[in-house]
């Protein structure tokens, strides 16, 4: 059979692409050889989210009585824990399917090959295409590090599914990842040590509020290792022993887990895209345009596999603009107002410019910073607690980034986003009303003091 679509991947690029292309008519074939949902939902955002609000309702079952609330007795299920994340991913998945089944999608379960840009395979199926869109994601990097192959280390995957919390455990890489699980053991009772070869957690995020955020777990009795790096591995019936170097220094730390989050890469191998002739980057991910055409007219890629910012909300968008490419629809992608958000308790979020990416290219800028204190919400709801708000703008105040330490950092950074994918001005922005008391009004208050 012909279809004007064939979509390999149901993740967020999958299955957003699949549900756009339905929704306009066209007939669309999504193939998937593991669950609808993609590593978002079945092993990423959605199950570390759900972990993650379990974590910081006990945080706030134990710390109630700041806020005059007495909870007597406080005590983490894990295994119930791990069942409602289980119920959380399959309740979702099921809803992309009930979506793409209203949508009209066809969708075959089983690992595609790709023949050519008009046929691709699936079991023992030939399906051929007008327009093929390749969204098979990224996997996990696993390092080589001597001794590895005889360490049963965890990846994500066993972290997600642990109903035993480990006394110790050693996080190998402090990305996002590896913070969100570091700050899940933490509060789950672990004594988690991360291990980071650069000089500070989160790279790519602003490198002040970073510190915090990691000096904030510090209290908590996270212990962080920056500059080092892991130089062996070995396991005995004692644990897991970890053998790192810091300049000069050799240090050996004993853990009963090892967690490995030193970053994800574009699945590119295993299922013919050499057969495609795309141009490369030389990091190996097919070169796109902003409309997601690949270097092969009728052939797009979005998602992980663009290798732009391996982020679900980035998938998303890409799709979008993909299909509509497609149908002929004028959309390009933009890559200059990406959310990046780190679900820590405090969360910290950020978009747009930051300190050093604007140091790194010469341009000048002015940075305002303010305490989360400056929000009436937000001392309402953070007893004890402070944080920062950073807004970045042009020497002619066009917004060009916004970073919150704080809670809720993830749902009010949409507001930076839209002001900076509009290239809003500070006066713009500050025509906008926003709803009071809310934290989001702290970037007013940011703005009010330039
Ligand atoms: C622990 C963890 C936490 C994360 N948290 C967040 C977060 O909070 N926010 C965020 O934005 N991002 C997060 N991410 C990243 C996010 O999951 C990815 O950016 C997102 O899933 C990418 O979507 P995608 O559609 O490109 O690929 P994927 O979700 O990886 O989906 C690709 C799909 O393609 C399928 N596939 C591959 N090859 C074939 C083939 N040959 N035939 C058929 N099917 C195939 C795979 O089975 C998979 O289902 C997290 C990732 C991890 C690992």
């Amino acid at each position: 059979m012909k279809y004007q679509v064939i979509i390999i991947g149901g993740g967020p690029a999958g299955y957003t692409a699949a549900e756009t292309a339905g929704k306009a008519g066209l007939s669309v074939l999504l193939i998937e050889k593991n669950s609808l949902g993609g590593v978002c939902l079945n092993e990423g955002c959605i199950p570390t989210k759900t972990l993650l609000y379990s974590a910081k309702t006990y945080d706030s079952a134990r710390h109630a009585a700041k806020y005059g609330i007495v909870v007597p007795e406080t005590f983490a299920d894990v295994p119930k824990i791990i069942a409602r994340k289980n119920k959380v991913v399959r309740k979702l998945v099921l809803g992309i399917k009930a979506k793409l089944t209203a949508c009209n999608v066809k969708i075959a379960p089983g690992e595609a090959f790709i023949i050519n840009k008009n046929t691709v395979r699936c079991a023992d199926e030939t399906f051929e295409c007008d327009n093929l869109l390749i969204c098979t994601g990224s996997e996990t990097i696993i390092p080589s590090i001597y001794g590895i192959e005889g360490v049963d280390y965890w990846t994500h995957r066993e972290a997600l599914n642990c109903t035993e919390i480990p006394k110790t455990m050693v996080v190998v890489g402090g990305g996002v990842i590896g913070m969100e699980f570091a700050a899940y053991f933490n509060s789950m009772g672990s004594q988690v040590t991360v291990i980071e070869m650069q000089d500070e957690i989160l790279g790519g995020m602003d490198k002040e509020l970073s510190a915090l955020l990691r000096a904030e777990y510090g209290k908590r009795g996270v212990k962080f290792l920056l500059s080092t790096s892991v130089t062996q591995l070995s396991q005995d019936a004692q644990g897991i022993t970890v053998t790192c170097q810091s300049g000069e220094t050799e240090q050996l730390i004993l853990a009963d887990k090892l967690l490995m989050s030193v970053g994800r890469r574009p699945v590119t191998q295993g299922f013919g895209l050499e057969n495609l002739g795309l141009k490369l980057t030389e990091r190996n991910h097919p070169v796109v345009t902003n409309k997601m055409e690949t270097s092969q007219p009728g052939v797009y890629v979005c998602g992980d596999l663009t290798g732009f910012s391996l982020l679900a909300h980035t998938a998303v968008r890409e799709a979008e603009v993909a299909i509509h490419t497609i149908l002929g629809k004028d959309d390009v992608m933009s890559y200059s107002a990406i959310p990046g958000v780190i679900y820590t308790n405090p969360e910290f979020a950020g978009v747009g410019a930051t300190e050093e990416s604007l140091k790194a290219k010469g341009d000048s800028y002015k940075c305002i910073k303010i305490p989360m204190a400056y929000s009436g919400r937000f001392v309402a709801e953070n007893e004890g607690v402070n944080g920062w708000c950073k807004v970045i703008v042009s020497d002619d105040n066009v917004i060009l980034g916004a970073h919150v330490l704080g809670n809720p950092a993830s749902e009010i950074i949409t507001l930076a986003g839209m002001a900076i994918e509009q290239q809003l001005t500070v006066s713009q922005w500050m025509r906008i009303v926003v709803p009071h008391p809310t934290v989001g009004e702290i970037f007013r208050e940011a703005l009010a003091t330039l």
